[in-house]
């Protein structure tokens, strides 16, 4: 699995790139993990290093 396989998170300010087969779908969009899929709702990052999405 080369990087170029990989897709960006949706969540806009967020630069995780996920393998679309491990991504969290939401509305037919690849997140990488709960928290971006929610759109932040509770406040918390995605935990990602070097990552500092909240929404
Ligand atoms: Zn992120
Ligand atoms: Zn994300
Ligand atoms: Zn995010």
């Amino acid at each position: 699995m080369s990087d170029s396989d990989k897709v960006k998170c949706a969540c806009p300010d967020c630069v995780c790139r996920v393998n679309p087969n491990e991504a969290i779908q939401r509305d037919g969009r690849p997140y990488c993990g709960e928290a971006c899929a929610n759109g932040h709702s509770e406040g918390n990052g995605c935990g990602h290093k070097n990552c500092g999405c909240h929404g």
